[in-house]
């Protein structure tokens, strides 16, 4: 597309429009910049123009920078030659007038500008942190003398989108106008009012509310403390810091300085690469390469749950959180009123924690209907199965459900590893069943597993995946196998690490290095707030179908002396009454020692590498397998899965893009030793082979041709 076609300069009157048309969301990608600049110049030229307005063409302004120019060579305009320079240097006055979304680039091109008008849909921000990087063209210098540093760090820190009103009143816009004015005469109008009002109004000149940060010297400090946590290993938010505390310190040039110089070296970093991965691999999710794009989803208004349990009560809320009316039903009046009984709790703690107002709690708990019966679900255009993990459950359940369920709805299993043609297999219309596998808890938890059954209708499929977004989940096709793609390619991770256990290493040693990695827990205390009794009873079951699953015996002997985890106060740690943290425990070390001795197993001591590796390399190896069978589509919809399912680091991209990082020769040399010296649990994928012999990294493996579903 030639630069011409990307940016047009119009005119309304004495008032020229320069419009930003780079479709899909006018990034400023190769071209654009330049185009702003030369159609501002002609503008400026021209005596009978009086005042500039910049206007995205198409659903908004400008979306951001071209996030695919990142980490590719590329030449940034010296400083003082930027677009921003341009734009504040212009003698004519220069407006933004926003619709749609404003992002990073985009809102650093209109902060820029003399004048910022928006409609009230508009959303404006710097979402540069959630990709590694400081916004990187003044958003860190020119934000904060708008807005005060406390604010913009706010917008910085969080990334988050701020709706037109509020940047209003922060003072990032002038004015806000109604949807339904027109923005470009209303932006024509209001530049004419202004055109010849001197000086020009120019952020950079700016200082008034940098006094913010005289006022309170410990801010930044303090804003380091509060961002500890969440930000932990991280480089890009303290950059931000670093960079609206520059300029609260330093004079706008300098500051832009220490800016550039922060951007340069956080873009082409390992974290901001993974990030700008996760980025792109969550977009690639919603590609169906086997489903025609003409396959339209179905359009849906109301959902039922059959099943008020943890996941049934959780799958409510998500719902009801996004304004879709939902009927629940359970067995027994009881076990309703006690599913609803946990709705009503959850909900008054997010009143509590300020994360939802009382009316909003109001209005969601009213969307959520107790039903006694299946007659009173028969109308809904959706039916989700959260009823007990058994088969002998679930099955008679189906059964019912196709007997009252409308013609096309949509009937779907939570079901957390079963056999999804089983199920189907009970009604008449298995072209409507599939599974949708949510996690725990599932008003919270991002990921949506969308289970493929053998006669799972592409319309039902991207209908389920749709559903998915609909609800703010992150949808992800996979695979009818055993746990699915998510907790199949986690169960050798799970496995390892009780093994570990056995040849000397103590859970609170594992949990360290796995909270180190990144993981907002270790999983060792995940297991404890899952419940080590509903871990050894999928064990069992497992054990029963196959003679040559590993036992671990020595999560076996937490759970037969009633350690199960948090509810009983002790599982692999120990917990003091009505207080979550977890207590390492002697105890536990001693029935270590007492099985490891019982096993004899040799004993020894480990680095935090060789505990890392083994649980990773041990997952990456089951995912090449799932690969290999064509049960996923590939290998970044594993990594979206462990990211949103798991909580593995966002900054270290997912599973296999962290296995990428090591290598695919060493990842594989490395299991062919714990192959020789554990045996066949450690024995190398076949795709792993291929890939290390090809020198292939794992984001480019090809899974088998997914007819093998
Ligand atoms: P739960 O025991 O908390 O709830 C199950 C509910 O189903 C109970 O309220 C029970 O009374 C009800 N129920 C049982 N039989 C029923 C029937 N015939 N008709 C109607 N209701 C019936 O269990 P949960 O943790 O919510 O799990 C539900 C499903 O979700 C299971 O298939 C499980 O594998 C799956 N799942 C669980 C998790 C998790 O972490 N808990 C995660 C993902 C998926």
């Amino acid at each position: 597309m030639s630069e011409a076609s990307q940016v047009r300069l119009e005119r309304q009157g004495d008032v020229a429009v320069v419009v930003i048309d780079n479709p899909p969301v006018n990034a400023l990608g190769p071209g654009v910049r330049e185009g702003i600049i030369a159609a501002v110049k002609q503008a400026n030229a021209d005596p009978e123009i009086r005042a500039t307005v910049l206007l995205g063409a198409g659903r908004g302004f400008i979306a951001g920078a071209d996030i695919r120019q990142f980490g590719k060579p590329r030449a940034r305009p010296p400083l003082g030659q930027t677009i921003q320079d341009f734009l504040d240097g212009s003698a004519k006055p220069v407006m933004a007038a926003i619709h749609g979304y404003a992002l990073g680039g985009g809102l650093e091109v209109a902060l820029a500008c003399h004048y910022r008008i928006a409609v009230a849909s508009a959303k404006v921000g710097l979402p540069e942190v959630l990709i590694g990087i400081v916004p990187g063209a003044g958003g860190t210098q020119r934000l904060p003398r708008l807005v005060g540093p406390k604010a913009a760090l706010d917008i910085i820190l969080t990334g988050r989108h701020v709706p037109a009103e509020e940047a209003r009143r922060l003072g990032i816009l002038d004015a806000v106008l109604d949807d339904s004015d027109d923005l470009r005469l209303a932006a024509a109008a209001f530049a004419r009012r202004v055109a010849d009002a001197r000086p020009l109004p120019r952020v950079r000149d700016r200082s008034d509310r940098l006094k913010e940060a005289q006022d309170e010297p410990g801010l930044f400090d303090a804003t380091r403390k509060s961002i500890a946590r969440r930000a932990r290993n991280q480089k890009a938010p303290y950059r931000c810091i670093d960079a609206v505390e520059a300029a609260c310190a330093l004079p706008m040039d300098e500051g832009l300085a220490r800016e550039r110089a922060f951007s340069i070296e956080l873009e082409n970093s390992d974290q901001a690469r993974a990030l700008r991965y996760a980025f792109f691999a969550e977009r690639e999710v919603a590609k169906l390469p086997d489903i025609p794009a003409a396959v339209a989803p179905k359009d849906f208004q109301t959902v039922a749950l059959v099943g008020a349990g943890t996941m049934g009560g959780g799958i409510a809320m998500s719902f009801a959180d996004f304004g879709y009316p939902v009927k629940i039903m359970d067995a027994t009046t009881e076990a309703l009123d006690r599913g609803l009984q946990k709705i009503r709790d959850n909900y008054a703690t997010s009143v509590r924690r300020g994360s939802v107002t009382e009316d909003e709690m109001r209005r969601r708990l009213a969307r959520i209907e107790p039903v006694a019966s299946y007659d009173d679900i028969g109308q809904c255009d959706i039916v989700i199965e959260a009823a007990f993990e058994e088969m002998d459950v679930k099955k008679p359940i189906f059964a019912k459900l196709d007997e009252v369920m409308k013609p096309g709805a949509l009937i779907l299993s939570n079901t957390s590893g079963l056999d999804i043609d089983q199920l189907a297999a009970m009604t008449k219309r298995p072209q409507d069943v599939a599974g949708a596998h949510f996690f725990s808890p599932a008003n919270v938890m991002k990921l949506l597993e969308v289970v493929r059954g053998a006669k799972s209708s592409p319309t039902t499929l991207a209908t389920v995946m749709q559903m998915g977004r609909k609800i703010g989940k992150i949808s992800v096709m996979a695979g009818n196998t055993d746990g699915f793609v998510a907790n199949r390619s986690r169960a050798p991770f799970n496995a390892e690490m009780v093994i570990l256990l056995e040849e000397g290493c103590l859970p609170e040693q594992v949990d360290k290095v796995m909270v180190d990695f990144g993981y907002p827990m270790g999983p060792f205390a995940v297991g404890d707030l899952a419940g080590l009794d509903i871990s050894a009873a999928g064990r069992r079951r497992r054990a029963a179908q196959n003679s040559n699953y590993r036992k671990l015996p020595i999560a076996d002997r937490l759970v037969e002396i009633g350690r199960y985890g948090q509810k009983t106060a002790a599982g692999w740690y120990r917990y003091e009454k009505g207080d979550r943290t977890p207590h390492p425990d002697p105890e536990v070390a001693r029935i270590i020692k007492a099985v490891a001795a019982e096993l004899g197993v040799p004993q020894k001591s480990f680095t935090d590498e060789e505990i890392l590796r083994r649980l990773l390399f041990a997952s990456v190896n089951e995912a090449c397998r799932i690969l290999e069978e064509g049960k996923t589509y590939r290998a970044s919809d594993i990594d979206v899965m462990w990211l949103h399912g798991f909580g593995f680091p966002r900054y270290r991209g997912g599973l296999m893009f962290w296995a990428d990082g090591i290598g695919v020769k060493t990842v594989d040399d490395q299991i062919d030793r714990w192959h020789q010296q554990y045996g066949e649990r450690w024995a190398p994928s076949r795709l792993l082979r291929q890939l290390a012999e090809s020198n292939t990294p794992f984001y480019e493996a090809k899974p088998a041709p997914s007819s093998a579903w």
